[in-house]
């Protein structure tokens, strides 16, 4: 996911107000606050915890201005601010300063700074899937190995992710592991910049959000812009070829290739696509030095993420089994779950829905899918308007078209569905498939 953030991060001991508010060349809006180490920042004033900054940021949906109140009530230590309120909520520090996105950016270059003087080494994990998979698989990988360290707190990958995830590290961690997304040019390259990755792992170049994209070259263009940003002893770490779209431009940067290789595969997370993530999240531990009987013991035990490619009741042959990759879907991903879902026996079900941020390539794009899904499995239930508009494939599937999902569909799936069948529910976010999987496992 490249979107929304509204969390807090807990972190930064090493923050006072004092030196906050030379970093961000603020002003205070009354008297400054008394002097203790500041628990970690946040922009969300429902997620605050006692003692954390709270920026407010004025966001495109919400202005963070309108919930001082609630950070004050949940304990915050202080709060950096664009202007006064005209009602300051009692006993909260205010800090003023000309925006407040500019300071979160201006916290976590200075937290860069101080990371790379302590020496913890800073990963970043880009490209167009399997991101925040990589990341926790890195995590767990060092963990494993002895290292402490921070990961990017659910897909924290934008403009405000990822300086709350560079601000959550901790004193004394030995890495954080960040994500860094993007759906419009230009962004890769602004945080790029802002993280200054020591190890800069690249998934792949697949078809994202082509909406604002343009095409493969264009996420091409955008993901490699990274590359430009990197210092000279930084490493950036690609999958070999046959894995990788489209090579990068000739640059200075320093690139070694990872690629997956039998016997180091996430026991619990199933499909070639995450082979590579796991191959990449190899390469980087190796990298930092984690023991192979390390690496292995870890991989063994590596679960996945909630709605990335975790199946659910396969142990019972009395019971359907469930894909749940309903987190999120594009192209690419759509294609690395259907080709697990052909490694299952039949019959197979695949519940797919719309893939969102196309463009005009949305018409070819679930044109092709639904073929896919057609080839792939028995029966395929294709819900929203861009799969609506495919005509329907010839193939021998049994195929339906729902413009919307339908409130009985779970009830309806496992009223005619053998307990043989593997059931693979996939879509982009907006399409809450999540839900489906949610009352479908309450009912297998
Ligand atoms: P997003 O940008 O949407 O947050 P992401 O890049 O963080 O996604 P993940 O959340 O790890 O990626 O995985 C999302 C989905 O992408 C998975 O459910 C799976 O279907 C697919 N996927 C994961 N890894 C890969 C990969 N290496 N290649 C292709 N598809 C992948």
């Amino acid at each position: 996911m490249h979107g929304r953030v509204a969390l807090s991060t807990p972190s930064a001991a090493h923050w006072t107000a004092a030196d906050l508010a030379g970093v961000v060349a603020g002003h205070w809006l009354g008297p400054m606050p008394v002097a203790r180490p500041l628990a970690g920042f946040g922009i969300d004033g429902r997620r605050l915890r006692p003692g954390e900054v709270f920026v407010a940021i004025d966001g495109a949906r919400y202005d963070g201005h309108d919930f001082l109140a609630q950070a004050a009530g949940a304990g915050a230590a202080l709060a950096i601010v664009e202007r006064a309120p005209p009602d300051p909520p009692p006993g909260l520090a205010l800090l003023a300063v000309d925006s407040t996105l500019g300071a979160l950016h201006r916290l976590a270059m200075a937290q860069r700074t101080r990371l790379r003087a302590a020496g913890c080494r800073v990963i970043s994990v880009s490209g167009s899937n399997g991101k925040s998979t990589t990341r926790h698989l890195i995590h767990q990988l060092l963990s494993a190995g002895g290292l402490t360290g921070t990961q990017s707190p659910r897909s924290f990958n934008n403009h405000l992710g990822v300086p709350l995830t560079l601000l959550a590290a901790r004193p004394g961690d030995d890495f954080v592991a960040c994500e860094i997304g993007t759906n419009h040019p230009g962004e890769i390259a602004a945080l790029g910049a802002l993280v200054q990755p020591d190890l800069a792992v690249i998934t792949n170049i697949g078809e994202e959000h082509l909406a604002f994209l343009g095409d493969l070259s264009g996420v091409a263009r955008e993901e490699f812009a990274l590359l430009d940003q990197l210092a000279p002893d930084a490493l950036t770490l690609l999958p070999a070829s046959p894995w990788l779209a489209i090579e990068p431009p000739a640059c200075r940067a320093r690139i070694a290739r990872f690629a997956p290789e039998a016997g180091l595969v996430a026991a619990a997370l199933p499909g070639v696509h995450n082979q590579l993530n796991a191959a990449a999240a190899v390469a980087v531990a190796r990298r930092l030095g984690i023991a192979e009987s390390r690496i292995r013991a870890a991989l063994d035990t590596a679960q996945p993420l909630p709605g990335r490619s975790r199946i659910l009741f396969a142990a019972d042959p009395g019971r359907p089994t469930l894909i749940d990759d309903s987190y999120n879907a594009n192209p690419d991903s759509m294609r690395a779950a259907l080709a697990l879902l052909r490694t299952c026996p039949a019959p197979r079900l695949a519940v797919l829905g719309d893939m969102h941020e196309l463009g005009a390539h949305a018409p070819t794009a679930h044109r092709e899918i639904a073929a896919l899904a057609a080839a792939s499995a028995e029966r395929c239930i294709l819900i929203g308007p861009g799969f609506a508009a495919t005509a329907a494939p010839t193939s021998p599937a049994q195929v339906e078209h729902h413009s919307s999902q339908p409130p009985t569909l779970a009830a309806r799936i496992l009223a005619d569905t053998d307990p043989a069948t593997c059931i693979l529910v996939k879509g982009s976010r907006a399409m809450a498939l999540d839900r489906l999987v949610e009352e479908l496992s309450q009912r297998i």
